[in-house]
């Protein structure tokens, strides 16, 4: 028998040793790496040009918690546009750093518009889009001193749909030179791994410090994913941006991208996140944000905004009372995170829990900070509430939801106030 006092073991492991990079705008400081706390970010949809329309869609994004934002630079309206963007975002006191997507024509955009290369926060450049031939390097290297001369951190940014071809020629003339050779897919990942690193060592003798370089790169394949990067993370010490690149749409895309980080995250590996995912057609490009904060709250890895435990609903619950509450909480919840991260610190390790039936509804209730357990067919019509572990209230009518919604509020208030 163990002696220990803990023989099964819990968590992640420990996280892997990485440099630190800061990216900064202003007063606000990212740090992405080394003890960091792993950062979500996001990308914007919108046509970088349309000034307004971005600088709508980036404050949507920062205030459902993306910590980064993205947004493409691909044409001089668009560089244009860069410094209006982040003159917008100040006025209306969102201080989220931005990050700026360049491709093939990163070096023109960042020299000919010293404004958009000062207003952005960080470049991300990819290996594969950045020229062919001797070009390749003469423009890779004005984006690294432009990166240089503003002090900016760059990410390398490799995607398995833009490998630079020219090294994955020479990649596949060693892989053929060998007495055993590897297969098609060892080699791409080799390919991808070679690229960001030989870039990111570039980038250094170019003038870019070690401490300015986040290395990313992205496939599509869960299995992929984590094969490149269990490899990617033992090769170099720079911090990781992990996401699986067109993750798809709805519960696909949520699935694959849960199942491939969580595997990473578990094994300590990644230091930034974003969720690729298709939005439906109209919905709601917050939802990646939401998405990669779930993901590192459900793993006990972050905390963002309370919790709610739901049961599912069985043939006990036959109105639709009990899915309306708990969609109506988490909602309510969320949407008040804003304003609660600055007046209820704490607030967000809060846990609700909303039970459909008298099953598991009181134990599952005791069990969080404050919980309800609605009536279940049959049972009679009333909702005994529980607030640390003892019924405080019974809730029947028509007003439950409100009800339930004003003593969570007065929780809040009392538990998590500053001078609580
Ligand atoms: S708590 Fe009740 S309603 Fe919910 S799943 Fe369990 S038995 Fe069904």
């Amino acid at each position: 028998m163990s002696s220990s006092n803990n023989p099964i073991p819990s968590g992640p492991l420990a996280r892997r040793a990485s440099r630190r990079v800061l990216v900064q705008h202003g007063e606000r400081k990212i740090w992405v790496g080394g003890d960091a706390p792993v950062v979500v970010q996001s990308m914007t949809n919108t046509d970088t040009a349309d000034a307004v329309g971005t600088a709508i869609q980036i404050k949507e994004l920062a205030r459902a918690g993306s910590e980064l934002v993205r947004l493409t630079v691909d044409r001089p309206e668009a560089a244009a546009a860069v410094p209006y963007i982040r003159d917008q975002l100040d006025k209306m006191g969102i201080d989220v750093p931005l990050v700026g997507d360049f491709h093939y024509n990163g070096h023109t955009l960042l020299t000919e518009y010293p404004d958009c290369a000062a207003a952005l926060s960080k470049y991300r450049i990819n290996p594969g889009n950045v020229g062919k031939g001797a070009k390749r390097d003469t423009q890779f290297a004005q984006m690294i001193e432009v990166a240089a001369k503003y002090d900016k951190p760059v990410r390398i940014g490799v995607n398995w749909g833009s490998l630079d071809q020219a090294l994955l020629a020479r990649i596949m003339d060693e892989n053929a030179a060998r007495e055993h050779p590897w297969t098609a897919q060892a080699v791409m990942y080799e390919a991808l791994i070679t690229s960001a690193i030989e870039n990111a060592v570039r980038a250094e003798e170019l003038g870019l410090a070690r401490d300015k370089i986040i290395l990313s790169c992205k496939v599509s394949g869960v299995q992929d994913l984590i094969a490149v990067y269990r490899e990617l993370g033992k090769r170099c010490d720079y911090p990781l941006h992990l996401g699986l690149t067109e993750a798809g749409m709805g519960s696909k895309g949520i699935v694959a991208s849960t199942a491939a980080l969580s595997v990473l995250l578990q094994e300590g590996i990644g230091d930034t996140i974003r969720i690729s995912l298709t939005p439906e057609p109209g919905g709601d490009r917050t939802k990646e944000v939401v998405v990669g904060q779930e993901i590192l709250q459900t793993m006990g890895l972050r905390k963002f905004t309370p919790m709610v435990i739901a049961c599912p609903g069985c043939g006990r619950t036959t109105s639709t009372v009990f899915q309306e509450l708990a969609d109506d909480i988490q909602c309510y919840l969320r949407e008040q995170m804003p304003e609660w991260k600055k007046t209820f610190p704490g607030v967000e390790a809060m846990n609700v829990a909303v039970m459909g039936c008298i099953v598991n509804g009181p134990g599952e209730s005791k069990h969080a900070n404050i919980g309800i357990s609605l009536p279940g067919t049959g049972e009679s019509p009333a909702a005994p509430v529980f607030v640390d572990g003892e019924k405080v209230a019974t809730l029947r009518g028509d007003n439950i939801v409100g009800e339930f919604q004003a003593i969570v509020l007065e929780y809040v208030k009392k538990n998590y106030s500053k001078a609580a």
